[in-house]
């Protein structure tokens, strides 16, 4: 093993791993991103972003490092802002998996959970927030990761070369994610230059992400892909990203990358997170046109212990509607004979188009007492993700509403969320002890939004068990 006289020199040379139980023809390999001192790819931009900013004097001593971030990359901001003696601050949302913002805390970086559910250009986004702080705080700057020249630029300098130098010059794919599209761009830049464009490089992507040309809406998977939020006016790609590089995208929706990292785990023995099981999947796709000539490399950002809250925990899974593995979370037991919230309570979603037209427009609607779903208004390939729901309200209330008012006006939120396959009971419980006055729940079925139910029929249908 190298000795390392600094963390810094710790970052990068992670190793590739031969998958053996895939039972493709070509070679595949997994390259480990989470052996990184901070835990993922992101400690590579950044620990490059960091060295750029203290360079070129954007960055001095006493200063603080600021980010936007999904996790990883505040991350590896914490970890070496702590090395370099600078203060952090991190800027996420709640929709980032709990152990990831525990870790931030831990390096010791001042977390600050911004979730108003806006546009990138409105004031109280992430984005926003983070500029007015950076604004008013002296000393700070943004590493901003989605148009810094330096996230790239990590991958041409270590990530590309690491794999070309252990592949001895024989990799002929590379399978990455995008988020920032740093990786990809970088690594893939790398390899097509050196390999004269014999290297192809394909973009694994969540189905709806746009990067592939999906809807746009949320998913399931952190990190990778790119969701436009419905209000959007223009919601330009980073820089950070060149598609130039992309031979071929894959998009892969939720339940698939979910299963990819499951089979993952319990075959080859490796604990990946959520976004690798996107790149899997993908990669697997691309294999099976594949010969034993081919050699496969299939970056993995991060490990599968970043999400035992979410993607390997029964109970998150059936309460979004992700079958789980067959178990039932901690209801299993009590509530093996139950029924299931899909069997019986559920409503085929009725939806109103939130603000794109007034309840003058909203014909019949079904029955006057039953929920109405109004949803944000976006182009739609699949069933609205759950972010999509403005709220709920009812036929007649916007049957009775004065013609000019707004559906949107009429929409109460929704918060709590049950799953499809999830028994009536065990789904009572647990809402009512996240979101003890609840009255309506969107019912999400591999993670879209099928319907939604009131609480008093879920209850009633939990009392018949
Ligand atoms: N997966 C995970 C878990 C991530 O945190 C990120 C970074 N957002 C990515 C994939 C994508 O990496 P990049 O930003 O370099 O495209």
């Amino acid at each position: 093993m190298p000795r390392f006289e600094s963390l810094a020199d710790a970052v990068g040379g992670t190793p590739l791993i031969r998958l053996t139980r895939t039972g493709l023809r070509p070679r595949i390999y997994v390259k480990t991103e989470w052996t990184n001192p901070a835990g993922s790819v992101k400690d590579r931009a950044a620990l490059s972003m960091l060295q750029q900013a203290l360079a070129d004097g954007s960055l001095a001593a006493g200063g603080t490092v600021v980010e936007t971030t999904s996790g990883n990359t505040g991350i590896g901001l914490a970890a070496y802002a702590a090395h370099l003696g600078l203060r952090s601050v991190v800027f996420t949302g709640s929709s980032v998996s709990k152990e990831k913002r525990d870790v931030l805390a831990a390096y010791g970086a001042d977390v600050r959970l911004v979730d108003a559910f806006v546009p990138k250009s409105h004031p109280d986004s992430l984005r926003s927030v983070a500029e007015r702080f950076v604004a008013d705080t002296p000393g700070a700057w943004l590493a901003g990761q989605y148009d810094n020249p330096a996230n790239p630029a990590a991958h041409v300098r270590s990530t590309g070369p690491e794999i070309w130098a252990d592949t001895d010059g024989q990799v002929t794919h590379l399978v990455a994610t995008i988020g920032t599209g740093g990786t990809i761009s970088g690594t893939g830049r790398f390899l097509a230059d050196v390999s004269g464009g014999r290297v192809q490089v394909v973009g694994a992507d969540p189905a709806t992400s746009i990067y592939s040309g999906g809807d746009g809406s949320q998913k399931a998977i952190e990190g990778a892909g790119h969701f436009v939020h419905p209000d959007a006016e223009t919601d330009p790609w980073p820089e950070s990203f060149d598609p130039s590089v992309i031979d071929r995208y894959e998009p892969v929706d939720d339940t698939t990358a979910i299963r990819a990292i499951h089979d993952l785990a319990r075959t080859e023995g490796i604990l990946a997170g959520g976004s690798s099981g996107v790149a899997l999947a993908a990669a697997y796709r691309v294999a099976e046109g594949l010969t034993e000539d081919d050699l496969v490399v299939v970056l993995l950002p991060d490990s599968g212990r970043n999400y035992l809250s979410t993607y390997f925990d029964p109970t998150w899974l059936t309460a979004n509607g992700f079958d789980g593995d067959g178990s039932d979370g901690d209801g299993s037991a009590r509530d093996g004979d139950a029924p299931r919230v899909g069997d019986l309570v559920t409503a085929p979603l009725r939806t109103a188009e939130r603000d794109a037209i007034t309840v003058a427009a909203v014909a019949a609607l079904g029955p006057a007492d039953g929920p109405v779903a109004v949803l944000h208004p976006r182009p739609r390939t699949a069933a609205p993700h759950p972010a999509d729901v403005a709220g709920w309200t009812t036929a007649e209330a916007l049957r009775t509403a004065a013609p000019d008012t707004l559906v949107g006006a009429l929409a109460e939120p929704v918060t709590a969320r049950v799953g499809a396959g999830e028994h009536a009971a065990t789904a009572v419980r647990r809402v009512a002890g996240s979101t003890p006055d609840w009255r309506h729940a969107v019912v999400l079925d591999a993670g879209r939004v099928t319907g939604l139910v009131a609480r008093t029929a879920l209850e009633q249908s939990a009392e018949q068990a």
